[in-house]
């Protein structure tokens, strides 16, 4: 079965086409600057790239393109665009409705239309994607896959805040936690390398890219996880915040910042970029640091700060540890950021093999020695093979 896999952004439409259940990769790519006066698509097939520049004015013809070209008789990977039986979709926020992945029916779209409320940013582009896919592939199964289902197992004393009981009832406000199909992914893949007896495992798994989140997997399922009711909660990131006294913004607020500029500020101005005040951008940031640069060093030290937190108040949520995973931009390429975070907290018991943490390679590896009492991972995320994976199994 051929399954499309989709994410859509405000001004982009990122696919995979997937070969299932083998999770062949057939063809991969990219529409981005949607809207603008060109737009262009990048398709790669085969080994091949090919980029154009295209009109693409909406994402109705942004999705149009992609199937034209997955069936083009040159760059095309599919005969027929009917090939694809199923297309599987990232959306951002499922609120407390959806605990997994769904086939998508009129109500899906009322539900996810609703969540918008809580990510402005994310659900509505979403579900023009999805609206599109629908329009262009009528008789293909379409599957929503969200960021928040693997986290809704994570019980009320971890995901409800210190706040009037009322706020929850009124307006839902709670923790979602996200990148959950990555969490979800990634403790999978290590409970499989732990062994078929560690399905009880007790994981932490960082997620550590541009987005930065940390989960507490107890027996497959996520117990807490760092990220709130939005994605600023917890780890410093690129350029979010994460964890602050939320007094910060009253005492802003009265120095005159709007809500809005306090909404930036947090969002797009804070977290590395902040602190260092030169780069959002994490292998910029180590080479300023080998320069000297003090605040690109300060930046580092409270990324790395932090995550030792999180790991040290994981640790005692699970009561025992048996495995670390890090994945995304950094978790996956940065052998120096993990062994540091390790040693940092000795009294856990992750000993990193230094030959094993720096080997040049790509794929799912252990990186702690053999007697390090606690196993540590790195594991390539792949949140599009899971979504695949679902979307497959629901078309089934
Ligand atoms: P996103 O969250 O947008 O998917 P990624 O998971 O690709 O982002 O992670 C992006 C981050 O990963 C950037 O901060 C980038 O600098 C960092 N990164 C990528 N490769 C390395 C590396 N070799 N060393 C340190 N950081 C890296």
């Amino acid at each position: 079965m051929k399954v499309l896999v989709i994410n859509a952004g405000s001004s982009s439409i990122k696919y995979q086409l997937f070969e299932m259940p083998q999770g062949t990769i057939l063809a991969r790519g990219m529409v981005e600057r949607i809207g603008e006066a060109r737009a262009n698509l990048v398709h790669k097939y085969n080994g091949d790239v090919y980029a154009v520049e295209i009109d693409a004015p909406d994402h109705d013809t942004g999705m149009q393109v992609i199937l034209k070209t997955l069936a083009d008789n040159k760059v095309g990977v599919v005969k027929q665009i009917s090939e694809i039986q199923a297309v599987g979709h990232r959306v951002v926020h499922g609120g407390e409705e959806f605990t997994g992945s769904v086939v998508i029916d009129d109500a899906v779209l009322k539900s996810i239309e609703h969540y918008a409320d809580l990510a402005p940013l994310h659900n509505p582009p979403n579900l023009t994607g999805i609206r599109a896919a629908i329009h262009v592939l009528p008789d293909a199964v379409q599957a929503a896959c969200f960021d928040t289902a693997f986290h809704t197992s994570i019980p009320q004393t971890a995901y409800i805040y210190g706040l009037p009981y009322e706020i929850y009832e009124k307006y839902r406000v709670r923790r979602y936690g996200f990148h959950g199909t990555s969490h979800r992914y990634v403790a999978r893949r290590c409970a499989k390398l732990l062994g078929a007896d560690k399905t009880q495992a007790n994981i932490i798994t960082c997620h550590l890219g541009n987005g930065c989140s940390i989960t507490a997997v107890k027996a497959g399922k996520s117990v807490d996880t760092s990220m709130g009711l939005t994605p600023l909660e917890g780890l410093v990131m690129g350029t979010r915040c994460g964890d602050i006294d939320p007094a910060i913004l009253f005492y802003l607020g009265e120095k005159g910042y709007t809500v809005q500029q306090l909404n930036t500020m947090c969002n797009k101005q804070s977290g590395l970029l902040g602190i260092s005040g030169a780069s959002n951008d994490m292998r910029n940031l180590l080479t300023l640091v080998e320069q000297g640069h003090d605040r690109a060093k300060l930046a580092v030290d409270i990324f790395c700060y932090r995550i030792t937190k999180y790991i040290g108040a994981y640790t005692a949520v699970l009561g025992r540890l048996d495995a670390v995973v890090f994945t995304g931009g950094i978790g996956e390429n940065n052998s120096f950021l993990r062994a540091r975070i390790c040693a940092d907290q000795p009294q856990i018991g992750m000993v990193i093999d230094p030959a094993r943490n720096t080997a040049k390679a790509s794929n799912e590896r252990l990186i702690s020695s053999d007697d390090s009492r606690v196993k540590v991972f790195v594991i390539p995320t792949d949140e599009e093979a899971a979504i695949a994976a679902d979307t497959c199994e629901l078309a089934k």
